[in-house]
């Protein structure tokens, strides 16, 4: 969208988005982030996975360019000439902006060139595969942590990052990048002292229509099914205490939607026969201290 200014006036800077275009599926994208793309003039996008968003919403005047083949220092030169020209652009990552996009690496040269910017955030492949794969990445009395990480390939680890490192916390991992290497991946859950058994699950393409690929096997297993699957690039490793629960007989749950636990919006009533005797280890009614006054119990305590 090009503004229209008296002549031989400077047109005023646009601003640059960054919008994260979800997973794969077009459909994934934020209703902001489509709105952006409905009237941006400028839309550099990321990749195969995010230019199926780009087009599908793009107005036909919007000029559209794929990133792969540029240079960081191209990419923010292009940005800051297509902010002199027009008031929207948008810079349209996979996944979320903020995981592994180069986010900063383009924000800073547009500070300098005093270039509005704001983020959008975006459904992560992360968040994409274990939908797909109808996994829950916390479960009470399993595991209430998870990891975004990936193993060492050309870009180092900090210290202390190792996977066996961060694998000894037996949380659960969604490992970003490292299909290619997934002997490391399994060499690191052995060395953290994971079970050869233990469940991993790899998504390839989450939510991308028609090219999802759902993986399921062990530490020891999944290298070679996936090398079987031909599985090499855009995926998601999972590995998790939590996998497979869907299947597990007895399941501890949720405190938020248990009948004795007193939250903002519920009072405690007794606790249910069945919850008490599939969860010995059950811990009974968590004090409202857990519950800030200002958070909804939704974003509390689900798991
Ligand atoms: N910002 C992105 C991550 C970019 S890094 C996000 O939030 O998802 C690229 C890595 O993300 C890939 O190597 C792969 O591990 C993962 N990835 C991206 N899209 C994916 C998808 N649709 N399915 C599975 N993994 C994906």
């Amino acid at each position: 969208m090009s503004l229209s200014v008296a002549h031989g006036a400077t047109p005023p800077l646009g601003k640059v988005w960054f919008v994260g275009a979800g997973p794969g599926d077009p459909e994934l994208i934020t209703v902001k982030g489509r709105t952006l793309i409905e009237r941006a003039g400028a839309i550099l996008f990321a990749g195969s996975l995010v230019s199926e968003a780009a087009t599908r919403w793009a107005p036909e005047s919007c000029v559209v360019l794929d990133s792969k083949d540029m240079t960081l220092e191209q990419m923010s030169a292009w940005l800051i000439e297509q902010a002199a020209r027009c008031a929207t652009v948008v810079r349209l990552q996979t996944g979320d902006p903020g995981l592994y996009g180069a986010l900063i690496e383009l924000v800073q040269p547009l500070d300098a060139a005093g270039i509005a910017i704001e983020v959008v955030p975006g459904v992560s492949s992360a968040m994409a595969s274990a939908a797909a794969a109808v996994e829950s990445l916390t479960l009470p009395e399993v595991t209430q942590t998870v990891i975004f990480t990936r193993v060492e390939g050309r870009t180092p680890m900090p210290a202390g990052e190792s996977l066996a490192a961060l694998a000894a916390h037996h949380s659960t991992l969604c490992i970003f990048l490292s299909i290619t290497l997934m002997g490391r991946v399994t060499a690191a859950l052995l060395e953290a002292g994971w079970s050869p058994d233990a469940p991993v699950v790899v998504v390839h393409k989450a939510s991308w229509p028609g090219e999802q690929k759902i993986v399921r096997g062990t530490v020891a297993t999944i290298h070679a099914l996936c090398r079987e699957a031909k599985i090499v690039s855009q995926s998601m490793i999972i590995a998790s205490p939590t996998l497979g629960a869907r299947h597990w007989q007895t399941l501890a749950k949720s405190k938020l939607y248990d009948a004795s636990f007193t939250h903002r919006f519920r009072r405690a009533s007794s606790v249910s026969e069945g919850d008490a005797l599939a969860f010995s280890t059950y811990t009974p009614i968590d004090t409202l201290s857990d519950t800030s006054p200002d958070t909804s119990p939704d974003t509390q305590e689900t798991a």
